[in-house]
């Protein structure tokens, strides 16, 4: 096997192992299907991303995107570590608070707020990326009501071709995100005007999984000249935010992803040198997300049993119900059998999930040891959008999810049960006699 594994992952007597922990005992322990979530490897790819960007400039604070995966455990690992977030719900929000996160560190993001998502951000004393002058006015309207200033800053638009998939492609011109750079200087100069709403930053996020830097380093240029601009409006920027969206290798034979050094190599200069040219020294916001966390997980599931039809399926208990992405994406994952995680590939094996969907494929064609039931399947680079965009679709409880660090391995989420899946809904009444 020819796999670059990620750092946490070795093999150790057969059996695939994170950390010190062997994956074949934990699914024993746990059960399956099992997300088991590495926090070494979460705290030191943060540490990571951070030195890179601060061997450039002094005033860098990353935002962790919660959305990757929302779990307590997760978010406090990162807060722990002086982490903010990029929220974009009120949920995602309170989750970060709850989990230990400052205020004044998150980022309340989103194209769609309703009105008690704009009170809560009044009141909680986040900062709150504005998408359009229609939210600003009914901002400033509810900020006034409570005679709460609330700092802001808008979600420009620049308009940027990302290579990546399209439906993670956030920076287009054409897409639902952001206000257009042409009209950002009009939306600081109605902040500025609005009351009780202070303009203190400038946000964008071009996209997602994008393993080029060079579309970084265009943004970075777009968001310097528009700060330039909005400083000359008499707006003092405290901090100008340049999203997420560095990629991850999935292919792991093929990928070519770029470091967070490399990214750093692009961006910095840009940003250092458009921030020099304006005579600004605002704080410089960063919000990874998959970069963060994708590597830091595996969603290990069981093979129930093994067909030889058209293609040799190994029919495992986790689908796109637990792990979306293959069906959304289209997206690659690579697949190791964890308890023979030292033999030879020696058949192409399709591993299909449980769900009542012909899309229900997590990997097609991949050669591995030859598969019988019992068969422990770990799906690698699981740790973002992974957890965090299943659903109970066909009457499926959600898995737990299980942290390790160091010696240490704990749930941070219980599995639900066949209770759980009833447990919000009613019966009306016409139906009770
Ligand atoms: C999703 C998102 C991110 C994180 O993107 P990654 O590709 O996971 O790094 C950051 N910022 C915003 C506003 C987002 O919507």
């Amino acid at each position: 096997m020819t796999l670059r594994l990620p750092a946490h992952l070795s093999i150790r007597n057969g059996h695939l192992v994170t950390g010190k922990h062997d994956l074949v005992d934990l699914a024993e322990r746990y059960g399956t299907p099992l997300y088991v979530i590495n926090e070494d490897h979460i705290v030191s790819n943060f540490e990571r991303f951070q030195s890179a960007l601060a061997s450039y400039y002094p005033g860098v604070q990353i935002l962790y995107a919660a959305k990757a995966n929302g779990n307590l455990a997760v978010l406090r690992a990162l807060a722990r570590k002086g982490a903010g977030a990029d929220v974009f719900s009120s949920g995602e929000l309170t989750l970060a608070l709850r989990a230990g996160m400052k205020p004044e560190r998150l980022l309340f993001n989103g194209t769609s707020k309703s009105t008690d998502d704009l009170r809560l951000a009044v009141e909680s004393g986040v900062r709150v990326s504005i998408d359009s002058i229609d939210e600003l006015n009914q901002l400033s309207k509810i900020a006034s009501e409570a005679k709460k200033t609330v700092p802001i800053a808008f979600r420009v638009n620049p308009a940027l071709e990302v290579p990546t998939h399209p439906k993670i492609a956030t920076g287009l011109a054409t897409t639902k995100f952001g206000i257009p750079a042409g009209e950002i200087i009009a939306a600081y100069a109605a902040a500025r005007d609005a009351p009780y709403v202070i303009p203190v930053g400038m946000h964008c996020h071009i996209g997602s999984q994008i393993l080029d830097v060079e579309p970084f380093a265009r943004a970075a240029a777009v968001m310097a000249d528009l700060a330039g601009e909005v400083t000359a409006l008499g707006v003092t920027l405290e901090f100008i935010d340049l999203g997420g969206g560095l990629g991850v290798p999935y292919h792991r034979e093929t990928d070519v992803a770029p470091t967070p050094e490399e990214y750093a190599a692009a961006v910095m200069p840009v940003f250092v040198e458009g921030m020099m040219k304006h005579g600004i020294s605002p704080q410089l916001w960063v919000e990874p997300g998959r970069w963060l966390l994708a590597e830091s997980t595996v969603l290990l599931t069981r093979v129930n049993s093994v067909k030889r039809a058209f293609k040799t399926f190994a029919n495992v208990d986790a689908g796109f119900n637990l792990l979306l992405r293959p069906a959304m994406y289209d997206s690659w994952h690579e697949v190791i059998m964890a308890n023979k995680a030292d033999q030879p590939g020696e058949e192409k094996v399709t591993v299909a999930g449980p769900i009542c969907e012909t899309g229900d494929i997590i990997a097609e064609d991949r050669l591995l040891p030859e598969p019988v039931a019992g068969d422990l399947i770990a799906i690698l680079d699981t740790g973002a959008y992974g957890y965090a965009m299943a659903s109970q679709y066909n009457g499926r409880p959600r898995s737990p999810e299980v942290m390790v660090k160091g010696d240490h391995a704990e749930l941070v989420r219980r599995g639900e049960t066949i209770d759980d899946l009833c447990a919000t809904m009613l019966i009306p009444s016409w139906q009770q006699e």
